[in-house]
């Protein structure tokens, strides 16, 4: 089994996001693409504004016509701070030692990658897949010379070998604007999202009038 765990706070997921799982799952011959919302991101300044039920709620509805993309509660269910090493583990727990994991990022979430909770060990247990985001350089720059031969540029033609040592690939493939923090500050003004989500998120942020409020905390 080849298995991309996708984590995110997912507030509210976006075309971005859906756009990114299904590339990667093309150029990785994904078996399984899992959305895993984080309870409360340790990157992020303050707590989702949506809560936890909402954010998954959406990601189910986002992720529905698509087979191979699944919803995680783990994070959500482990609750406080979500440590994405936690998570690996459990899934690295669930599968056993067969199979693969490749944990998917952005560029800008791969910049702060060494000041993640055991990043090295992170390194360890997964393959990372990074991908390109407007604004933010796509090199493996910030990361310390000792994991700089597992860095691949990944190119479409990519031939996969099956190598010891898990890699980071670098692909430069997404071009997409889209940012969640946008959404929300879309919403506050009034203005309509339906370009920026699936219709079905959309819907629901509508009837449940998220966002809507000036952000208090
Ligand atoms: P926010 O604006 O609230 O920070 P976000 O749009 O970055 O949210 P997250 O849920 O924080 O969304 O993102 C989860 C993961 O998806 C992160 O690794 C982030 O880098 C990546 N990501 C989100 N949007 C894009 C995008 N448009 N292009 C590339 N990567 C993205």
């Amino acid at each position: 089994m080849r298995i991309g765990i996708f984590g995110g706070t997912f507030d509210p997921v976006h075309n971005g996001h859906l756009e990114i799982a299904e590339k990667v799952e093309q150029w990785f011959s994904l078996d399984r693409v899992h959305f895993v919302p984080a309870a409360r991101s340790p990157h992020k300044g303050r707590p989702p504004e949506a809560g936890a039920w909402d954010r998954f709620a959406m990601l189910v509805l986002a992720t529905r016509p698509y087979g191979r993309f699944y919803v995680s509660t783990v994070e959500l269910e482990r609750g406080g701070v979500s440590y994405s090493i936690d998570t690996i583990r459990e899934f690295r727990r669930q599968m056993g030692a067969e199979g693969d994991l490749y944990f998917i990022m952005g560029a800008d979430a791969f910049r702060t990658l060494t000041g993640w909770k055991e990043y090295e060990e992170l390194l360890r247990l997964t393959n990372l897949v990074v991908v390109s985001r407007p604004g933010h350089t796509l090199n493996a720059e910030s990361l310390p010379e000792v994991f700089r031969s597992r860095v691949r540029i990944w190119e479409p033609d990519h031939e996969r070998t099956s190598e010891h040592e898990p890699h980071i690939y670098l692909c430069s493939g997404i071009h997409n604007e889209t940012s969640a923090t946008a959404i929300r500050a879309a919403l506050r003004r009034g203005e309509t999202i339906a370009h920026l989500v699936p219709p079905d998120v959309a819907t629901y942020i509508e009837k449940y009038q998220l966002y809507r409020n000036p952000i208090t905390r």
